[in-house]
């Protein structure tokens, strides 16, 4: 019965309006987002990300690497700003900046022990942090690092993560309900998110995000407008971004999860078949020009 009050994730203009620029505002006043990438070569997921945030309007941006993927990542970047951070202690230490405003970690950050001491330093930082793709993964893996997650975490997993990070859950979802009310992926997401003790945003053609105080909201795509070709690589990327701009400037992380969610929604609508993930930040404008 609870599943009939959920609502479909839908646009709030005054949301976005005051995570919008304001007429005196100053760039630190928008908020500064960190996106951790990985090391040389793969660094694309990490850039979509960070492109994503400068988008939606995080005042700067930091792409975080480790010193030997700078050169690369300089060639490919201009406004946004370039950090080497080798290890968890040096993240620690850039993070004592107080105008950090969010984190953003898991598109293309790799699965090592560098990597794992990146995903404790973050939220042992605990600041507004957003975790993907292989955050997700070395959380699935470290029960110590899944039980440092904390309210200000919006976790993003699409239907593979999702089932290393909640198995017994994923093994729910899959199996036929033999009596009794099926157990649908709203269910799913809500348990998730109590667990965590986080918002989680669980992707797919379906997506449903849900809170640690079991508010839930339904993806555009659900709602009749279908937007397949945004089954394309890198566009979870961009949508981490673009949540992590919104914990940035601000935005509390559920509702950074449902805005983010519809944004990236309409602008897939819109540009239409035959889009890249490159489009997706490039479309915002458009979609924010008639809402804030
Ligand atoms: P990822 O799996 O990390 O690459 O993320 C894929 C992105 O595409 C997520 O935002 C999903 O919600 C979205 N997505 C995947 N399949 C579909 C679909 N069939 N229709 C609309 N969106 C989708
Ligand atoms: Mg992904």
């Amino acid at each position: 019965a609870h599943d009939m009050m959920v609502q479909e994730a839908k646009a709030e203009p005054d949301l976005l309006r005051k995570a919008a620029a304001g007429p005196a505002s100053h760039k630190y006043a928008h908020g500064h987002a960190v996106v951790l990438a990985g090391p040389a070569g793969r660094g694309g997921a990490a850039r979509l990300a960070a492109r994503g945030a400068l988008r939606i309007g995080a005042g700067l941006v930091t792409l975080a690497c480790p010193p030997g993927a700078i050169a690369e990542n300089a060639a490919r970047l201009d406004a946004i700003m370039l950090r080497p951070v080798a290890d968890g202690p040096a993240l620690a230490a850039f993070c004592a900046d107080p105008r950090i405003s969010a984190l953003c970690l898991g598109p293309g950050l790799g699965l090592g022990a560098r990597e794992g001491g990146l995903v404790a330093a973050a939220l042992a930082a605990r600041r507004p942090t957003l975790l993907d793709a292989d955050a997700l993964t070395l959380l699935a893996g470290d029960r110590g690092l899944f039980a440092a997650l904390h309210g200000g975490c919006l976790l993003t997993p699409h239907a593979g993560e999702f089932a290393r990070l909640f198995p017994d859950i994923a093994e729910r979802l899959q199996a036929p309900a033999m009596t009794g009310p099926a157990y649908s992926k709203v269910d799913a997401t809500r348990d998730a998110a109590a667990r965590a003790g986080c918002t989680v945003l669980f992707k797919g053609p379906d997506t449903v995000i849900a809170d640690p105080a079991g508010r839930v909201r339904l993806g555009a795509a659900v709602y009749g407008r279908a937007v397949p070709w945004l089954a394309t690589a890198g566009a979870g990327d961009v949508l981490s971004g673009l949540a992590a701009g919104l914990l940035a400037r601000g935005m509390a992380p559920f509702q950074a999860a449902t805005q983010a969610a519809w944004l990236h929604v309409e602008a897939a609508r819109r540009f239409g078949p035959g889009l890249t993930a490159e489009d997706l930040p490039e479309m915002l404008p458009a979609v924010l020009r008639e809402i804030v």
